[in-house]
């Protein structure tokens, strides 16, 4: 059996998406800057998607900005705040410890240039108090992002709420979405949100397409430089195929949400009650506040990474933490936010189901991650030693 249960990382690309994306290759394939009718045809479809994605998200059609994925969309939100803000003399970032490095790593930068970052914790569920962020906002705060949805333990956050807040001391919020919008309803007006990333590639998307929204009057800083594109705020010839793919895949994601998650929600359930099984694990995130595809669960004297490995040696595709992480030997940050042991935050699983996902597929899941945990254990010397006393168990059984 082959099992792909790692859609936080990348999805499939669905037959639709393909369908509807191929003629914009070899037959609608003119520059939308070109004023005869091939390239006017390719105009007409970039501006078809860009009003179908604005409706979607509850925006207008020009505050929808083209990009080449969630990362793109993150850098230019925060960079566009940055300098927005210095402008006025704001030179202060609130963010939170969890966020995706796309937001983690140009804060980073923006540290260099002079701007103080706050970063608030996260609660040991995988929840941002919204009192924090209401506290930590300054006079020269130029900028709140939070995340929707967290990609490694898929914990929603109130986000609403934030936005409130933020709107209320007037101060930009900007919110990266992309694990959020094929499983939350999402309206940017209602919610109070300033930016929001998107990227195609969570939800049956191609890869290397992307949405930033902004509000009308925020305006963007152009981090790709050339050409007049997307109202001069982002060069380069539009990825027409790809915004025309993302563009299907996001009208058929959200329609099919609520059915989505009931199927999801049964499967979830039927997961975590398996794995909870297994003696000395812990399903890391809020139960309750969190997206159906998701489960990430920690297995006491489990080195992840062997884990992963066995698994697709069975067929299995999952990940140990986020995907950026593997190859490098750092505790996933996310983990460690919310309050876990490095050993522990090493010893993680985090498996994200497809929409197509089967209790078959479950049960294939649970009785292969019981099988390998229960074989790693046997030479573990860490298990050894809390199993005869010697170290005490972080979980209970
Ligand atoms: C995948 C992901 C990104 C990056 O999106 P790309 O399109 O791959 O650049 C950003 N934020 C979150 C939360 C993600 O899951």
């Amino acid at each position: 059996m082959f099992v792909y249960a790692d859609n936080a990382a990348t999805t499939a690309v669905s037959k639709k998406v393909v369908d509807a994306m191929v003629p914009y290759f070899s037959e609608i394939y003119g520059n939308p800057s070109s004023l005869y009718s091939v390239g006017q045809k390719a105009k007409d479809a970039l501006e078809e998607s860009r009003e179908k994605i604005a409706k979607i998200i509850g925006a207008k059609p020009k505050e929808i900005y083209f990009t080449s994925g969630g990362s793109e969309s993150d850098n230019q939100a925060i960079i566009s705040a940055a300098r927005l803000g210095a402008k006025e003399g704001k030179k202060h970032i609130i963010s939170s410890k969890f966020e995706h490095h796309a937001v983690l790593h140009t804060l980073d930068t923006l540290e260099k240039e002079g701007f103080e970052i706050t970063l608030v914790d996260v609660h040991s569920n995988g929840i941002v108090d919204p009192v924090e962020i209401e506290k930590a906002i300054r006079e020269d705060t130029a900028l709140v992002t939070i995340m929707y949805v967290n990609n490694e333990i898929g914990t929603i956050q109130p986000i609403e709420e934030i936005g409130r807040i933020c709107r209320d001391k007037n101060v930009l919020f900007h919110t990266d979405a992309v694990q959020a919008v094929s499983h939350v309803h999402i309206n940017v007006k209602e919610q109070n949100i300033d930016m929001l990333s998107i990227s195609a590639h969570k939800f049956h998307g191609p890869k290397g397409v992307g949405v930033l929204y902004a509000k009308n009057g925020v305006t963007l800083t152009s981090i790709i430089n050339g050409g007049a594109q997307e109202r001069g705020k982002r060069a380069g010839t539009e990825n027409i195929a790809g915004i025309v793919g993302m563009t299907v895949a996001l009208e058929d994601a959200v329609s099919r949400i609520d059915e989505n998650n009931a199927n999801l929600s049964l499967l979830q359930d039927k997961l975590i009650e398996g794995l909870k099984k297994i003696p000395y694990s812990n399903i890391n995130g809020d139960l309750e506040k969190r997206i159906k595809s998701n489960v990430n669960i920690s297995f006491e004297g489990v080195e992840g990474e062997s884990l992963l490995l066995l698994l697709d040696q069975k067929g299995i595709a999952v990940s140990s933490g986020s995907a950026c992480s593997s190859g490098s030997i750092d505790p996933s940050h996310v983990l460690i936010a919310i309050g876990l042991p490095s050993e522990v935050a090493h010893s993680s699983l985090r498996i994200t189901l497809g929409e197509d996902a089967t209790e078959e597929q479950i049960d294939y899941i649970v009785n292969t991650v019981t099988e390998i945990v229960e074989y790693l254990r046997g030479f573990s010397p860490f298990w050894d030693e809390m199993m005869s006393g010697k170290r005490p168990h972080i979980f209970e059984n």
